[in-house]
């Protein structure tokens, strides 16, 4: 279900945002005491030349910054304590702190590791003191997960306004923010202590005569559309004013992406290898889109005769790069063909081809002995699909989708509408 919506006013309740403190370095300091009120720093790798993935909150205190070199870190804090990252272990915390918030509503979207918004829309008589509920939450997960794990946390009509609430306290944060404190809170910032704006978004609306987050908030939709010169100046407006755009769920259970194929296109089978690809490559976008890996894929193949090659392939490790699901599927064909002695499963007599992907993990959770290089790999990925975006699906397009024909052009049919919605955000 996506619970997004425009129409949401702030007398239809409240979400709440919990955002750990330092998390990383809070649960190692959970697990050692010995490092409890020290400055640690947690890094992928403890080399000179490592770098500092997350202070902890006494290492922030002395300047320590996340992306930091280790060395630069030492100069600035010796005391500091280096860590190699144990991601496993960040999980198991983060499953438990999830399962705290359900305790209070089954609607809690876990955002990030670190990060989830509980929806307490339908839940006003249940718990007409919010602030309390908060700080209870908070002596929940201390004594119920960790005594050393800190949370800010932010409550406000909508998730945006509720992520703003925890950015303006930390740590250990709690901060409300109604239709009357709003414009009190607004105007103490600037525009890129917002999140989700930056230098470059703030100067463009600072061109356009907007210069602080006030501003935003009271500046017309039409206006902000015409100055953002696309739907997300709309959405600034629907943040500001307490609408409902950034909630957002993984609502999939399975994506799918199909093709029939006509006699005259199945007498060219190379084309329908072509094909294959490109089904591979859009079920890549969609799942770039929604920041998931899959870790199962079916294969159906039709065939004139009726019949069926049917398949589920469960993947060694969660899967999001379309390039990896056509390995695995290639690999059993291959290995199909091999133990049967039957002709090329890719042949002149097929009718339909579908490729299915499901059992889905955020791709913040894939398992991380993999740390860096995956979440390069997805940032490579979500540049990869702004630029195909921004500048046309053509500009750049991968050494596996080259081909004469343009299968990719046919495939982008498949996407669902709420992908597109999911761009927009
Ligand atoms: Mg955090």
């Amino acid at each position: 279900m996506n619970r997004n919506t425009v129409h949401a006013r702030p007398d239809q309740g409240y979400v709440m945002f919990v955002d750990m403190n330092s998390f990383f370095a809070s649960c190692e300091q959970q697990m050692n005491y010995y490092l409890r009120g020290r400055p640690v720093g947690v890094c992928v790798y403890t080399g000179e030349n490592g770098c500092v993935i997350a202070p902890s909150i006494e290492a922030r205190q002395r300047g320590v910054k996340t992306g930091m070199r280790l060395r630069e870190a030492i100069r600035l804090c010796p005391e500091l304590v280096p860590l190699e990252s144990r991601p496993e272990r960040y999980r198991e915390f983060h499953v438990r702190i999830i399962e705290v918030l359900r305790r209070y509503a089954q609607e809690v979207i876990p955002k990030s590791i670190d990060e989830a918004v509980i929806d307490l829309r339908s839940y006003k008589r249940v718990y007409p003191d919010l602030m309390a509920l908060a700080r209870q939450i908070k002596t929940d997960i201390r004594e119920q997960v960790g005594e050393w794990l800190r949370c800010s946390i932010g409550i406000a009509p909508n998730a945006f306004l509720a992520k703003l609430g925890t950015e303006l306290q930390k740590p250990d944060g709690l901060v409300m923010i109604t239709p009357e404190n709003i414009d009190q809170i607004l105007a103490g910032l600037s525009l890129t202590d917002l999140p989700g704006i930056a230098e470059r978004m703030a100067q463009r609306l600072k061109k356009g005569g907007i210069h602080t987050p006030l501003e935003l908030r009271h500046a017309s939709p039409h206006h902000l559309r015409q100055v953002c010169q696309s739907i997300v100046g709309l959405h600034w407006h629907y943040r500001l004013n307490f609408a409902e755009v950034d909630i957002m769920d993984h609502p999939y259970k399975t994506m799918q992406a199909m093709r029939q194929i006509s006699a005259a296109q199945r007498q060219r089978v190379e084309s329908l290898h072509d094909l294959l690809v490109a089904l591979c490559m859009t079920l890549e976008r969609r799942m770039v889109n929604q920041r998931v890996c899959c870790r199962e894929v079916t294969v159906q193949f039709t065939y004139t005769y009726t019949r069926q090659w049917h398949q589920v392939i469960r993947l060694p490790q969660p899967v999001q790069e379309g390039t990896w699901l056509l390995q695995a599927i290639r690999q059993r064909m291959e290995h199909f063909v091999r133990i049967h002695h039957c002709e090329p499963l890719i042949n002149d007599q097929l009718t339909a081809m579908g490729i299915s992907v499901s059992d889905f993990v955020p791709e913040e959770l894939v398992p991380l002995s993999l740390f860096e290089e995956p979440v390069r790999r997805q940032n490579l990925l979500r540049a990869v699909y702004d630029i195909k975006d921004r500048f046309g699906p053509d500009k750049l397009i991968k050494a596996v989708e080259l081909s004469d024909a343009q299968p990719m052009k046919d495939a982008i049919g498949f996407g669902s509408v709420k992908d597109l919605h999911a761009r927009q955000t």
